[in-house]
């Protein structure tokens, strides 16, 4: 099918495009990579009057990589992260899940910052976002703010931004020294959305467990995040039994089943996928190396 008749605009600045957008009203909707909303529009799940295509706006392609944060533009573009080896090296869970999302030319144009923006539960940045307590950067005509992961996922497909307002950026935190991250899904092929998947850090003081944490693709409607510490903290690593946790996190997901997996399949795969991530994250905070 084609998408309904609109109007593209193709602001320079942010300026310009809060400004569009503030005009338009909720006839608008961003343009970044398309990759998630030229199909929906060419199936007529929505038909925006107007299009704000931030694709010329100048400055929202790049990296930084701070003492805390990796900050990414909202047109960096899921390939250029997952090849930035500072961004790998400041928090290497980034290029871990990013390997995971879609085909690498969906990746070549998707956006990173598009895929937060667009809340899908299905998708892997936004659980790496919630995991390292990130923030999302947001422009509108009335000004700037900084959202918390924590508080920008409403739901399935649903976010904080209000009308008129645009994500400039997102910034991933990063995690103390001694943290082993690791990322593992499954999915029907290779490139699919994940049927389930999880994003786990494990941070180590000596040897000793101080922080355990997962967070979740494909089986919250959020992506809300699992802190297990209390569970494992001031443990040997070497004396943690990771099955444990396999149980702690089928308790905390809330699957949908649909055609290509029954809920109770989901929560399985769930529960397996936790305790592969954690041996792997405990075993790289263990070697204090990175993948
Ligand atoms: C076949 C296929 C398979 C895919 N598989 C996966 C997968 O496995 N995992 C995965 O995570 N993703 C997957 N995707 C989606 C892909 O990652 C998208 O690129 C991403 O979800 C959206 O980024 P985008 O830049 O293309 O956004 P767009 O498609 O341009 O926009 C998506 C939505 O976000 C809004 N938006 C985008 N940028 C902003 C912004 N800066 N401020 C405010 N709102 C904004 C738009 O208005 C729109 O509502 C797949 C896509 C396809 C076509």
């Amino acid at each position: 099918m084609k998408p309904s008749p609109f109007v593209h605009h193709a602001p320079r600045s942010v300026a310009e495009a809060v400004a569009v957008l503030a005009e338009v009203g909720h006839d608008g909707k961003v343009l970044a990579g398309g990759q998630s909303l030229i199909p929906i529009l060419n199936m007529r799940l929505a038909a925006p009057g107007h299009l704000v295509d931030i694709n010329r706006v100048a400055g929202l392609d790049t990296v930084e990589v701070t003492d805390d944060a990796v900050r990414i533009g909202a047109l960096v573009r899921h390939a250029l992260l997952e090849r930035h080896d500072g961004a790998f090296a400041a928090n290497p869970l980034l290029r871990q899940a990013l390997r995971n999302v879609a085909h690498p030319a969906i990746r070549n144009r998707g956006t990173t910052t598009g895929s937060i923006a667009h809340a899908d539960p299905s998708g892997e940045m936004p659980a790496v976002l919630a995991l390292t307590q990130g923030y999302v950067e947001a422009a509108s005509a009335a000004g700037t703010r900084e959202i918390a992961a924590a508080d920008f996922f409403l739901g399935p497909l649903e976010s904080c931004l209000t009308e008129g307002e645009m994500a400039t950026g997102v910034r991933f935190g990063r995690f103390p020294a001694g943290t082993g991250t690791a990322f593992a899904e499954s999915a029907r092929r290779h490139g699919d959305y994940a049927l389930a998947g999880v994003a786990a850090a494990v941070t180590l003081t000596d040897g000793v467990v101080t922080s355990v944490r997962a967070s979740f693709v494909s089986v919250t409607p959020t992506p809300d995040v699992l802190d297990l510490t209390e569970a494992f903290a001031g443990r040997e690593v070497a004396d943690v039994d990771w099955v444990k946790a396999a149980e702690m996190a089928r308790d905390h997901v809330d699957p949908d089943g649909d055609i290509h997996a029954t809920a109770d399949y989901r929560r399985m795969l769930a529960g397996v996928l936790t305790t592969r991530v954690l041996t792997e994250a405990a075993a790289t905070a263990l070697e204090g190396q990175s993948r």
